[in-house]
């Protein structure tokens, strides 16, 4: 029998057969289009920080004062004596920025789905969930233990033949709760960045009495006169149950929330377990993420999203793909999984950081660098990207 460690490296030898080994690369400076790895720059087209916010002196400052204030760590879990006045600003500042009538904040996106999904979903319940949704949801509806149908990625049809089959078997079942069935899909999709049908989604989950969760991790600062998200700028927030996103990507700072009605947040206080078995996050986040909130929801905030827009289309316009939804995220498809990581490396040898997304985030054979642009990036930065693309004969 082969030891621990041995076991393991087989393991390793194996995904890096496939082109499936991923490592860590130490960056040695903060998020913005110019990264240093190993006493290098690179441009950088790989970050979520959409608005460039991460970095902001604003930012930086709420969190130093709210250090200086309530100190580094929360100390204990939010129930316990860890809910700090930084944590219900917040919480106030995101419902008012969602037009819900509460909202409640978790240490990360991730814990948030799973711990939003597990309190409302159990054994005799159904979960639909879209076939690309991010894996916090995958994750999330396994562990509930509900019964999980996935409909192919934007297929309104799909999703109508699977809510029709929920709805009987919801009518059939003798448990004591008249079983419920939830639907979740993202509304900018993270790895494509194409845009969810949600108008059709909501009618349709109406119409089938369920209920619906939608992901604005990727659209959250993003879209609607008061940047939102998606859900705001279609005028269909108020008929969605659940709105979560993540601190982490627009907002420049970091931690999961999700907004709604005030009985759902308390029901989420009492019973998603990754808010209540975990610390409360760090005061100094939860302070940098208000402030962000006021920076997205300002005339600032809407003149960063123009000139993300303008890099956008500067892109696509090169790129020969107009009539795709407006999003910040770029997939160039390579498809085989070694040949999107020698994509990445010739790249990163032309001084261009724009890593490949590999199985498990994205479908096995469809290996892609997933370009993202920022507020921050300028004109040239794109050109310099264009060029490089060209160099290297990348059609996308
Ligand atoms: C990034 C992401 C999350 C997780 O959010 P974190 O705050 O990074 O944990 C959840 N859903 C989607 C769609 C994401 O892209």
């Amino acid at each position: 029998m082969p030891g621990f460690d041995d076991e393991l490296r087989e393991r390793l030898s194996q995904l890096r057969g496939k082109g499936l080994y991923r490592e860590l690369r130490q960056v040695d400076s903060p998020q913005s289009p110019r990264l240093e790895i190993d006493g290098r720059i690179y441009l950088n087209f790989s970050s979520n920080d959409y608005l460039g916010l991460a970095n902001d002196p604003r930012l930086q400052e709420a969190a130093i004062r709210a250090t200086e204030k309530f100190g580094v760590g929360a100390g204990a879990a939010r129930l316990i004596c860890g809910s700090l006045a930084p944590h219900h600003e917040l919480e106030c500042a995101l419902a008012a920025f969602k037009g819900t009538e509460a909202a409640l904040t978790f240490s990360s996106g991730y814990a948030t789905a799973l711990g939003t999904i597990c309190a409302l979903q159990e054994k005799d319940d159904a979960i639909v969930i879209d076939k690309r949704v991010h894996a916090c949801i995958v994750d999330a509806a396994k562990l509930s233990g509900a019964k999980v149908r996935v409909f192919a990625h934007h297929d309104l049809e799909d999703l109508e033949c699977i809510l029709k089959w929920a709805d009987q078997r919801n009518a059939r079942t003798s448990a004591s709760r008249h079983p419920r069935t939830l639907v979740v899909t993202e509304s900018v999709f993270s790895m494509d960045g194409d845009h969810a049908p949600l108008s059709p989604i909501v009618e349709l989950k109406e119409k089938y009495g369920a209920w619906l969760m939608v992901d604005e991790a990727h659209a959250t600062g993003l879209y609607g006169s008061r940047r939102g998200g998606l859900a705001e700028s279609l005028g269909v927030s108020d008929r969605i149950e659940i709105q979560m996103g993540t601190l982490g990507k627009a907002l420049g700072a970091a931690g999961g929330f999700v907004c709604g009605s005030r009985v759902l947040i308390d029901y989420l206080v009492n019973r998603a377990r990754s808010f209540i078995f975990s610390t409360a996050p760090a005061p100094a986040v939860s302070a940098a993420a208000s402030t962000a909130i006021q920076v997205v929801q300002s005339n600032e905030g809407e003149a960063r999203c123009r000139q993300l827009w303008e890099r956008v289309a500067e892109v696509k316009a090169a790129g020969n793909r107009p009539a795709q939804a407006q999003t910040a995220i770029i997939p160039i498809t390579i498809g085989d999984e070694s040949k999107a990581v020698e994509a990445a490396s010739a790249l990163r040898q032309a001084g261009i950081y724009l890593p490949a997304i590999r199985y498990p985030s994205v479908p096995h054979g469809q290996a892609r660098l997933r370009l993202t642009l920022t507020a921050s990036h300028k004109a040239a930065d794109v050109s310099e990207l264009l060029a490089a693309l060209a160099d290297l004969k990348f059609q996308f």
